[in-house]
């Protein structure tokens, strides 16, 4: 935690760049524009070691690899385990899938009426609006699909999709997921918004998006003023490490909030990135002063070629453990794992719980200290009967 950008919110324009690029710095087009995409691009900034060069090779035929410049200015170069590195340049472990591992491990496509749209759970939906993104995470549990270069092809069927959704009325919920939504551009997004917000019977509406920690500069205020047309709309974001979180990251985050619209953030619980206590806290924290709501930590999906990035489920829950309690309520989030193979999202939570007893439940707190919890008692018979009577007789 010696890092200063750990816990303060610090700028990172524009680092690997040349000093001329300050002027389209701000620019998104330009952000999207000058992404590194290519070996040769990544070693033109920063020496690889060879299990990353290795894993660069590998990537293209899995998921592609593509770093928008502010992202990329996050890494640090003397610092091969910097855990911004970790998420987004790949490595030679990508290319081994363990056993255990699956190209689908939420089961989203045995769930899908259309092409596109995911419908396991009872009243809300996943739409699969894009397969791309600003930048490419190596552990995406959509990898199978995101970046256009795995072995499927996302096919959303747009008119089937939404009459589905005009038809199903139990339907009062739509995430806009995919890839990532907010890479549309203003008028697609208004599109498509326009024709759900025309569905009565859908009541809310949630885009999760990473968006504004990989290219802060797309939150415009235009952007901002049509999203503000919707409501009730939340947005969740999507970041795991505090250095994430840069003055450009707090102030796209602050236009959004501004617009009205609440924010959640969904972290990845991952080795060697975000799996300690002090990063967790820290990243809460500043999620807080940013004016998002920490709400899910993922245990890391069993997506091929991600044994290197999971960690053990003892390790989350030991941090849970060292959060809740111990820190502002608000700032903790849901610890959850995905049942593997399509269980939906299952919470994980440290034993609070020690013991039912006949009539007491036996507590633990966040210091450890036991307490016993006595079940509601009946008020006696004779005692109802004479109250009643005092009533009765007293007009
Ligand atoms: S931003 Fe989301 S959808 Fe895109 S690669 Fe990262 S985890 Fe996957």
């Amino acid at each position: 935690m010696s890092d200063p950008t750990f816990a303060e919110f610090v700028s990172h324009a524009p680092g690997y760049w040349p000093a001329e690029s300050m002027d389209r710095w701000d620019d998104y087009p330009w952000q999207l524009k000058n992404r590194i995409n290519t070996l040769g691009e990544l070693e033109s900034h920063l020496r690889l070691t060879d299990i990353e060069r290795a894993g660069v090779l590998l990537a293209g035929s899995k998921l592609a690899m593509s770093i928008t410049p502010h992202f990329f200015n996050l890494i640090d170069p003397e610092d091969p385990d910097c855990p911004i590195r970790r998420q987004v340049i790949p490595r030679l472990e990508e290319g081994w899938a363990a056993p255990e591992e699956m190209a689908d491990p939420c089961g989203e496509d045995s769930h899908m009426p259309v092409p596109g749209l995911v419908h396991r759970y009872p009243d809300r939906v996943l739409f699969l609006v894009t397969d791309r993104c600003a930048s490419y995470c190596r552990y995406c549990t959509r990898s199978r699909v995101v970046s256009g270069v795995g072995e499927q092809h996302l096919e959303t069927q747009w008119e089937a999709a939404f009459r589905y959704l005009e038809n199903t009325p139990q339907v009062r919920d739509v995430l806009l997921s995919g890839g990532d939504p907010l890479l549309f551009s203003d008028s697609r997004l208004e599109k498509i918004l326009t024709r759900l917000r025309s569905i009565p019977h859908i009541e809310f509406v949630r885009i999760g998006s990473r968006i504004p920690i990989f290219l802060p500069q797309r939150i415009t205020p235009a952007l901002c003023e049509m999203l503000r047309k919707f409501h009730p709309l939340f947005i969740s974001i999507h970041t795991n490490h505090p250095k994430e979180l840069t003055t450009e990251v707090r102030d796209a985050l602050g236009r959004l909030a501004d617009a009205g619209i609440p924010l959640g953030n969904q972290s990845v619980l991952l080795r060697g990135v975000n799996d300690s206590v002090e990063v967790q806290r820290a990243l809460l924290h500043k999620l807080l002063r940013c004016r998002v709501k920490p709400y899910y930590l993922y245990q890391c999906d069993l997506i091929h070629g991600s044994s290197h990035l999971r960690t053990h489920v003892s390790e989350g829950l030991e941090i849970m453990d060292r959060l809740r309690g111990h820190t502002t309520g608000y700032a903790v989030p849901q610890f959850v794992v995905d049942g593997p193979g399509g269980g939906g999202k299952i919470p994980l939570n440290p034993e609070y719980v020690l013991e039912h007893r006949d009539r007491k439940t036996l507590l633990r707190n966040y210091e450890g200290r036991t307490f016993e919890y006595p079940e509601p008692s009946m008020i006696p018979p004779e005692v109802a009967q004479s109250l009643l009577e005092k009533t009765t007789c007293c007009p």
